[in-house]
Order: structure tokens, then C-alpha cells, then sequence
């Protein structure tokens, strides 16, 4: 058994393990002792030859390898290349002999990328000119076996794996070999058959004598091994061609001084492994009991779960699953924070947008994009399960306080949030704003992506919506309004109920913007209004909204609007297209000259429909600076003629087109945003970050992760601060813009952090877009400025 002591739970085993304290003492023992090379003649060279030999009898007993033969190789993807490449050189020398038919080299679907990769690398570079064809699977992530007896009599090579390594899944090696080979085991026998075990190993008795797999690969660091170190295993008579010439070791089959100490350290494992009775580190009722309590703390921690991994027939040790409406990367980043690390399927794919091995098993999209493989070591002690659970549960915790989870409809949240939230999906933005002293609303450019989120929200925080407003009339599509409507009616006040096409209040009153004109108002909360005026010129039915406070004499001076909602007429660097029927030209012209009147070109924070751009918000200043078209319309001394502007505007939309093929564009913007670099501090660690903190005590620290991860922020004086920093999340950032634009100053410094530095990144080159000057972030975040996970471990057997 492995002890593991941390204040981590690491539960993404299939990515890699720990190494086995008896692992390490190994390697090291091969560095300090048995430090010679395994061909020279000597002693010391005779010791290192004996230490290989062994490990090799040690791996050939685990596999159960009877006469094959186990070549050490640096893991399994170079396991795989070489099964892979000993084939296609085989079947290309056999065919140049009998030149005959293209045939098929079959892989399942659910193989980890190394398989297809190889093959169809292989095959091209040793021009063999097969076809590479996929096995499909089944709901389950079964293989096809209708398919592979159809199919094996035209094949060269079938690959195929033992364990799947993001859904579990177990292959059933008998019945594939039955598929192959036929009932009586006698068809095909020229066809080369290779098993991926490397999440099999240690899971399950494997014995490789009693069938007719040909190639079996192994990777040392998925069973608490090194990285490094890896094996390939081979059927006696079998193909096999070196991939890397040179002095002929591994007899002849990959030249190379041999990684004596990673061999040390894999057979240290496998001696373990070799002594149990079934050769495996773990008993299969200790790992199902280990699953069970996962998946029941998973289930009371996300309500909305569903499980991707077909519990029948998979390994207990991965659990992958998805929560209904949660991206994949919102949960990692929460699991993250609560000091549980897991994956978004492979670790190799993570990153992509969806799991193909998902996708081949017909599971729905949403699932497939959200999901989160779990995967707990099979050496995983029952106290660290049961502390794995306890963290897994506080996880759910958290977001159901941050008011995320549908399923807390009448949420007791502790948490009160205020002021103005951005929710986005791709470059779509739903604005919420929330008084909480009067516990009022507004729901501004509604998205139907975004309604869950929305009434999670306001049900979470008992809010009342005053008005659910469109900033204009779209052109692709009809305003998701009536379906908030709807699904929020309980919490709507009866003023959000109006006949307005894009739901502006029936009954409002007048009051006077900077320029003399008026707009329509109402009050927002115990001090605020919220106010409009037309806005034509994306779409002839467009309006701004404003949020600001009124002066003593009941007007809205530009200076005391915070934010203004102007739609699709400014986008980040850029403005509204206005080449759509319902679009005016002349409108967007008068509407843009219209604005620096009525609106503070400096301090009022700009809140656009879309963020192509990933920078949030804006300031009329900010966009005079980077768009050179709009700073002509606004000039002071030289302004662009209403004839100018007619006469250019439709080159500017021509070439909007082209900016992206996944979404309709509603405006020109540039291909990037032009920012500063924002200063980043390149820390070396937990003292420098410590010595940071001490240096600059007065900074103003911002911690931009959302609130249901800053709950489980690490103690902060042990980093020298003396108390937490602020945390303003991403999604709420635009909200404090106004502030921090007045607090930013040569003696005020701010500093972004969050986990990686990515999210900090955005926030401080936000900033620095919108004017701001003392800003810097930590690079690489608080995750490589902390101090170091500590793993403890024992192995008893
Ligand atoms: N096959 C499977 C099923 C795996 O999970 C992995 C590792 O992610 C590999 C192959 C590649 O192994 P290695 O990292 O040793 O090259």
C-alpha cells in the first residue's frame, strides 16, 4: 500500500502516478552503485547487465510474457511506434515480394492518440500505402466485433487497447482475440495484433502466453515508475526492427546506453507487483469500494451530474462525468482551487475542445465538451479517498454559494453579490446588474446560452428583475427575451413585464444628459437610475442604456454614468456593421457622434453586446486611441464628414467577413486588441513572491478567480500578506472598473494574481487597455509560487 500524505488530493492518476519511494531508492541505487553500462565487460558492467536481465525476467513474470520478448524503450508511446513501425516494415519487405492489394491497418476509436498517430505516420513515411481504418465502438466504448471479423482478413495490423485511459472502459481481450482470430482461434494468424496496456497494468492480471497478442506495450510512469522508462513486449517469431541503430543493445533492438536507472525503477515496481497473487496493486472489492464512495460524493456535490463512464465494464480507478451546464474548464478550475487535481480527458488532449473517445461512444455533445475524468491511483489508501471526498463535497459547496447550480433554487447563499456581473459564452455577453440593498435586478442583452446561469443567479440571491432589456433588435436571431420571461417570471416585478419589443418599462420619466438632451429613466436601486436613448445604427431599433446617479438637480451628467450598454454600435477596437437591411448608416454615423456628449469619454465603462476580443469592457477614450476610423469621426478640430463616413463605412463592413467563419460578426474590430504588455513578475518561487509582498506592502493585490475558488485560497500570511487580497472575479471585474480607474495612480500599484497567471493576464492587459498605469500580474499564478506539494509514501504489500 502507498501512503500519500499532501494537502493535495491528486486523483488524475491515468495521467501519471506518484513514484514509489521504492522506485526512487532504485534509480538512485543504479545512479551510486550500479552506475556502469550494460555492455562493457567489467565488473561494474557486468553488475548493470544483471540489474537489466532481472528487470527483464521481473516484467516478462508480471505480463505473464512466457518466451516473448520484453524490450525496454522510453515508455509506451515508443513501445507503440515500435510495434507499429516492426509491422509496416514487415508487410512493405513481404510486398515487395508479392506485390498485391492496399490493405487495411485497424485501430479502435477509443485509442489513445499514439495509436492512430503512429499508424498513419508509418505507413506514409515507409510508404506502405495502407488504409488506416477505425474500429468503431459501441455506447459503451465496446469495440465493433461484427467490424473487426469483416474486416481482419483484409488487415495488416489491428491495434487495439486493454483499459481505456479516459473513460475506463475495459476491453475484453478474449473476445477481441475470438473477433480475430476466429472461434477456434486459427484465422488470421499473419495479422499483427497490438494491445495498449498501460492503463491495464496493475489493474488487472494480464497474461500474455495465453493469447495471440503480438505486441503489448507498457508505460513505467502510469504505475508509480518514472517518466522515462517504458517496455514493449513481443510474441516469440514476431517482427521486430530496431527504431533507433547503434550498438546493438536490447539484442540489437534499440541501440542506446540503456536507462539503467529508470529500468531500476520500473522493475522495483514490478517486483512489487510480481509478489502479489494477482498481480495487481490493489484488491478489485478495495477499488470498487474506493469508486462508490467517489461517485456518492460526486453525486451530492453536483446534483446535475451525469456519470460518462460505464460502470459494468471499466476500471473502478476512472470516473468520468459532466455536470449539466458547467464547462469543463469551470469545473477544473474549481477542483483546482479545492486542492483536488483532475483532468479534462487525456492529459495529452487537454485543451481540446471535446473527447474524441467520448464522441466515438455517441455520447451527447454537451457531455462530451464538459467532461472531467477523475482517476484515482489503485496504491490510493482509504483515508485519502475519504479525504478526497471531503474535499469533493466542499467543491459543490462552493459553487452552490456562488450561486451557480440550478439545483439550489431557493439558495441560502451566504454569498450577496452587487453591482454589475458579465456572464459570456464565446464572444456573447449577458449583463446582470444587481442592487443588493433593494434586492433589484436588470437582465441587459439576454443570450439564451446564458439563461441557466441567469436564473441560478437571481433565484440565489432572492433578486426581483426590473427590466430584461435588449440593447437592439438582432439579425440573426430572435431575442431569447420572451424565454427569460418565462422561465423567470416569479422573480420578475411587474414593470419587466412590458409590451417594448426590446422590453423597456411601460411607464418611465424623462430626465437631461450632458449635451441638453433627454432620455427616458428609472430609479435603480436606493441611489441609481437607469436611463436610455436611441442608439440607431447597427440596427435601426438599437438604445444605450446607462447606469449612473442622478445630481441634485435630477440630471444625468455624463461624469456620473458608470456604465453605458451601447450594444453592437462600439465594439472593442472597432464599430457595428451597418450593412444589414434593418441597419442605417446614417444613423450609426449620428450615433456615434452623439455619444462623447452624453457619455464621460474617460470614466464611463463601456458594456458591449460581444467580446471578439476576450478584453471585457471599454471606455470611449480607450476606443478613440485604438481605432483610428472612430477617432477620425470624433475629432475635435477635423471631424470625418457625414458624407465621408457614408462613403467609407461600407469598405470597413466588406471586410468583416473574413474576421471569423464560426459566428456572425457584428462589427470590425481588430485581429488583436492592442494592449500594453502588462508587467509581469517572473518569480522564482514562494521566498521572492514572500520578498515581493514585503517589498511592496501598500499594492493593492487583486485576485481575479471566481469567488467559489477564492473561497479555498491558501492561508495568505503565509505568502507575507497581511491580509487577503481583494477578490474581484473575472466576471465581475467590469464592476470595479470605475473604482480601480480612480485608485490606479503613480503611488497606488495593483497587482493581479490567480492560479496560473492566465486569467491575471487577461485582467491586467484589460487595465492597461483602458488607460491604467501601475499594473502588474504574477506570471505563472499562484500555482508555481507556492510551496511544492509534499508526498509521503510507503508501499506494503
Ligand atoms: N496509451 C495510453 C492508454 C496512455 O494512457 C498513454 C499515456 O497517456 C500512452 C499510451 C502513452 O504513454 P507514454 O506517456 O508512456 O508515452
Amino acid at each position: 500500500m502507498i501512503h500519500l500524505r499532501s494537502t493535495e488530493v491528486y486523483l488524475d492518476s491515468n495521467a501519471t502516478t506518484p513514484v514509489m519511494e521504492e522506485s526512487m531508492q532504485a534509480a538512485r541505487l543504479a545512479m551510486e552503485d550500479t552506475f556502469g553500462n550494460p555492455s562493457s565487460s567489467h565488473t561494474t558492467g557486468l553488475r548493470a547487465r544483471s540489474l537489466m536481465e532481472n528487470a527483464r525476467d521481473m516484467a516478462k513474470s508480471v505480463l505473464g510474457a512466457g518466451d516473448g520478448t520484453v524490450v525496454f524503450t522510453s515508455g509506451a508511446t515508443e513501445a507503440i511506434q515500435m510495434a507499429i513501425f516492426s509491422t509496416l516494415c514487415h508487410v512493405r519487405d513481404n510486398r515487395q515480394n508479392n506485390p498485391a492489394e492496399p490493405r487495411l491497418l485497424l485501430y479502435g476509436a477509443t485509442e489513445h492518440k499514439a495509436v492512430p498517430q503512429a499508424l498513419a505516420h508509418w505507413n506514409d513515411v515507409l510508404q506502405v500505402g495502407d488504409q488506416v481504418v477505425e474500429i468503431p465502438v459501441d455506447a459503451n466504448g465496446l469495440l465493433d466485433f461484427e467490424f473487426i471479423r469483416e474486416h481482419a482478413a483484409q488487415a495488416d495490423m489491428i491495434c487495439t487497447m486493454a483499459v481505456n485511459n479516459e473513460s475506463g472502459v475495459i476491453h475484453d481481450l478474449k473476445k477481441v482475440e475470438t473477433a480475430i482470430r476466429g472461434e477456434n482461434g486459427d484465422q488470421n494468424p499473419e495479422l499483427l495484433w497490438l494491445v495498449d496496456c498501460v492503463q491495464a497494468v496493475g489493474k488487472m492480471p494480464l497474461n500474455l502466453k495465453e493469447t495471440t497478442i503480438d505486441y503489448a506495450a507498457v508505460s513505467g510512469h502510469k504505475i508509480y515508475a518514472p517518466k522515462g522508462i517504458g517496455l514493449l513486449y513481443s510474441r516469440k517469431g514476431k517482427p521486430l526492427k530496431a527504431l533507433l541503430a547503434g550498438g546493438g543493445q536490447e539484442s540489437g533492438a534499440r541501440g542506446g546506453t540503456e536507462n539503467l536507472p529508470g529500468v531500476a525503477a520500473i522493475a522495483a515496481v514490478l517486483e512489487k507487483l510480481d509478489a502479489s497473487p494477482s498481480k495487481t496493486f490493489a484488491e478489485p472489492e478495495t477499488l470498487k469500494r474506493h469508486q462508490e464512495k467517489i461517485v456518492a460524493a460526486l453525486s451530492e456535490a453536483f446534483p446535475e451530474i451525469v456519470f460518462n463512464t460505464p460502470f459494468d465494464h471499466s476500471v473502478p480507478t476512472t470516473v468520468n462525468f459532466a455536470v449539466d451546464r458547467f464547462e469543463n474548464k469551470e469545473l477544473l478550475d474549481l477542483f483546482d482551487a479545492a486542492g483536488v487535481r483532475v483532468s479534462s480527458g487525456s492529459a495529452c488532449g487537454s485543451g481540446a475542445a471535446k473527447s474524441y473517445v467520448l464522441d466515438a461512444m455517441g455520447v451527447p455533445e454537451w457531455r462530451s465538451r464538459g467532461a472531467i475524468r477523475l482517476s484515482f491511483g489503485p496504491l490510493d489508501t482509504e483515508s485519502q479517498i475519504d479525504s478526497a471526498c471531503r474535499k469533493i463535497i466542499s467543491a459543490g459547496q462552493a459553487l452552490s454559494d456562488s450561486c451557480l447550480m440550478t439545483s439550489v433554487k431557493n439558495g441560502d447563499s451566504t454569498r450577496i453579490l452587487d453591482g454589475l456581473i458579465q456572464l459570456k459564452k464565446g464572444s456573447d455577453c449577458t449583463w446582470i446588474y444587481l442592487d443588493s440593498k433593494t434586492g433589484t435586478g436588470i437582465v441587459i442583452d439576454p443570450f439564451a446560452a446564458m439563461l441557466d446561469r441567469v436564473e441560478s443567479l437571481l433565484r440565489c440571491q432572492h433578486s426581483r428583475v426590473i427590466a430584461v432589456l435588449d440593447t437592439h433588435a438582432h439579425v440573426d436571431h430572435d431575442s431569447p427575451r420572451p424565454q427569460f420571461i418565462e422561465t423567470i417570471a416569479d422573480c420578475l416585478a411587474d414593470s419587466a413585464n412590458s409590451r417594448d419589443p426590446l422590453g423597456w418599462p411601460d411607464d418611465s420619466e424623462l430626465l437631461t444628459l450632458s449635451d441638453g438632451s433627454t432620455a427616458d429613466y428609472l430609479p435603480l436601486g436606493e441611489d441609481k437610475v437607469l436611463a436610455r436613448f436611441e442608439l440607431p445604427g447597427h440596427t435601426t431599433e438599437s438604445f444605450a442604456y446607462l447606469i449612473g446617479t442622478l445630481d441634485g438637480s435630477g440630471n444625468l451628467p455624463s461624469q456620473n454614468i458608470e456604465f453605458a450598454f451601447t450594444g453592437d454600435t462600439i465594439l472593442f477596437g472597432g464599430i457595428g456593421r451597418t450593412d444589414f437591411a434593418s441597419s442605417t448608416p446614417e444613423g450609426m454615423f449620428q450615433s456615434l457622434k452623439s455619444l462623447p456628449g452624453r457619455i464621460d469619454v474617460n470614466s464611463t465603462v463601456i458594456c458591449p453586446t460581444h467580446d471578439y476580443s476576450n478584453v471585457f469592457a471599454t471606455t470611449l477614450a480607450t476606443e478613440i486611441k485604438s481605432n483610428s476610423f472612430l477617432a477620425r469621426i470624433l475629432d475635435h478640430e477635423n471631424p470625418m464628414s457625414r458624407d465621408e463616413f457614408l462613403a467609407e463605412k461600407p469598405g470597413i463592413d466588406q471586410q468583416i467577413t473574413d474576421a471569423t467563419n464560426c459566428e456572425l460578426v457584428c462589427g470590425f474590430m481588430e485581429a488583436e486588441a492592442t494592449t500594453g504588455s502588462p508587467v509581469e513578475l517572473a518569480l522564482k518561487g514562494i521566498n521572492e513572491l514572500k520578498e515581493h509582498f514585503a517589498a511592496n506592502k501598500d499594492a493593492i493585490v487583486i485576485d481575479v478567480r471566481e469567488s467559489h475558488e477564492f473561497t479555498f485560497a491558501q492561508n495568505w500570511s503565509d505568502l507575507g500578506l497581511s491580509k487577503p487580497p481583494r477578490n474581484i472575479p473575472l466576471s465581475q471585474l467590469t464592476n470595479a472598473l470605475p473604482e480601480l480607474m480612480q485608485l490606479d495612480s503613480e503611488d497606488n500599484s495593483i497587482l493581479f494574481l490567480c492560479r496560473s497567471g492566465r486569467r491575471s493576464q487577461v485582467a491586467a492587459k484589460l487595465a492597461l487597455r483602458i488607460g491604467m498605469k501601475n499594473i502588474t500580474h504574477i506570471r505563472g499564478g499562484l500555482a508555481l509560487n507556492s510551496s511544492p506539494p509534499n508526498y509521503e509514501m510507503e508501499f506494503v504489500i
